[in-house]
């Protein structure tokens, strides 16, 4: 076989090394963004769990029922008020 030959195929070996390097890299960086992803997943799912629990002690929204957050936000915001006014 020519020398050539044998050259060129270890340069494309080389160069499927270097692709497979790559692509493990690749592949490491993208579970460790699928980890993080799971663990705002959890955050976000904790956060929903919250609100809803928190949502069941709010008087209902007269127009769209217990899960209306707008509805919430105001009674909120009204209760810390009249907390500021009882506490003088
Ligand atoms: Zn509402």
């Amino acid at each position: 076989m020519a020398v050539e030959k044998i050259e060129d195929m270890q340069s494309e070996q080389f160069d499927l090394i270097n692709l497979l390097i790559y692509k493990e890299k690749k592949i490491d960086r993208l579970k460790q963004r699928n980890g993080e992803l799971e663990a705002e997943l959890k955050v976000a799912d904790k956060l929903l769990e919250t609100r809803n629990e928190l949502l069941k002690f709010i008087p209902a929204c007269e127009a769209h029922g217990d899960q209306c957050v707008p509805h919430a936000l105001e009674w909120i915001s009204k209760v810390k008020t009249l907390a500021k006014i009882i506490a003088g």
